[in-house]
């Protein structure tokens, strides 16, 4: 018999949770304006964002924001991604009122890149690496505490590229951050390959390289995320068949998903419970729906109550099928 576990680790991360939180309280307050703009997609879930805009929350991008003359009166929420000190700057000069969500964790780490930035600064040489998708909203916010002078990184591959064109040097203070939201273990890799270009190119061991602490490490993923991975890869090994629910806007959905993919061959990405199709399902599957830190519970079990009746149902043809095959057997 065919059945359905839902990951008890998938659904919101506590920065989301946070941020649509705050959102609904000033939404449900009878004294509010009952309309507020988000800043970008509060979360990458096209069915929790229509359930936020009926009640009022109204999602803008940077051009919308640009294009405004006079927000006077009006109220932005910063998500949990967090900006850029621009965005602050044009929200004010607009008249914004800000509700800002950004995350504590992603608030961190625009603190430690900001001090390592005027470190470097002042002594007038070193770099500053972060591993992250170029464009991605809380990448950008981070490189906006370096004026733009942060190197983004998205592989190994691109790591290779910039230090063969120079635009990564081998021979200054390198400081190294990481997205919140990246894989552990690619981060570990592309740091090691780092490394060993840096040790190779000042003739040093790694071990005496390490010595002379040229380059700085930080270890920037969030645990909410981290943990994430070691407890997915289990669930992807433990279930025949993996049904992983996110947005594909979603940069931690597709990270999570690939690793569901690597450890499990039966992995499929949907939106929500339409992309499902009968056929990916055998009589006696154990299935896992998982998601990211942007899927909500209530869609998780929406996605396992809609496998349950789709396989409960047994369309005539293969009833048939079933019975000759039993005929023929005899
Ligand atoms: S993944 Fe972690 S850092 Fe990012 S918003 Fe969620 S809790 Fe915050």
């Amino acid at each position: 018999m065919l059945t359905v576990d839902i990951d008890s680790n998938s659904g919101f991360c506590a920065g989301v949770i946070r941020a649509i939180g705050k959102a609904e309280e000033y939404l449900n307050d009878p004294k509010g304006e009952k309309r507020l703009y988000s800043l970008g997609a509060i979360v990458h879930n096209d069915a929790e964002l229509g359930r936020l805009a009926d009640k009022g929350l109204v999602t803008i991008d940077k051009e919308d924001l640009q294009e405004m003359v006079d927000a006077q009166g009006e109220v932005l929420l910063i998500r949990a991604h967090g900006e850029p000190p621009q965005t602050y700057q044009t929200a004010e000069r607009l008249g914004f009122s800000i509700i800002d969500c950004t995350c504590p964790v992603v608030l961190k780490l625009q603190e430690r890149i900001r001090e390592a930035y005027q470190k470097h600064s002042e002594e007038g040489k070193g770099q500053i690496l972060i591993f992250g998708k170029i464009g991605h909203a809380e990448v950008l916010g981070l490189i906006g505490q370096t004026e733009g002078k942060a190197i983004v990184v998205e592989n190994t591959m691109m790591l290779e590229d910039l230090i063969a064109d120079g635009t990564i040097r081998l021979d200054i203070h390198t400081e190294v951050f990481s997205q919140t939201t990246k894989s552990p273990a690619e981060y570990s890799r592309l740091c090691a390959r780092l490394e060993e270009e840096m040790a190779r190119h000042n003739e040093l061991s790694i071990e005496r390289f390490k010595g002379r602490e040229l380059l700085k490490i930080n270890e920037t993923i969030c645990q909410q995320v981290a943990t994430r991975h070691e407890r997915l890869s289990k669930f992807a090994m433990e279930h025949d068949i993996i049904i992983f629910v996110s947005g594909k806007a979603s940069s931690n959905g597709k990270v999570l998903c690939n690793l569901c993919k690597s450890l499990n061959i039966r992995t499929y990405h949907i939106d929500s419970t339409e992309d499902i199709k009968r056929e990916w399902f055998r009589a006696d599957d154990r299935v896992g729906v998982c998601g990211a830190t942007s899927t909500p519970k209530w869609l998780l079990e929406d996605v396992a109550e809609h496998i349950l009746d789709l396989n409960r149902y047994v369309p005539a043809w293969e009833e048939k099928f079933a019975e000759s095959e039993k005929t023929d057997n005899q």
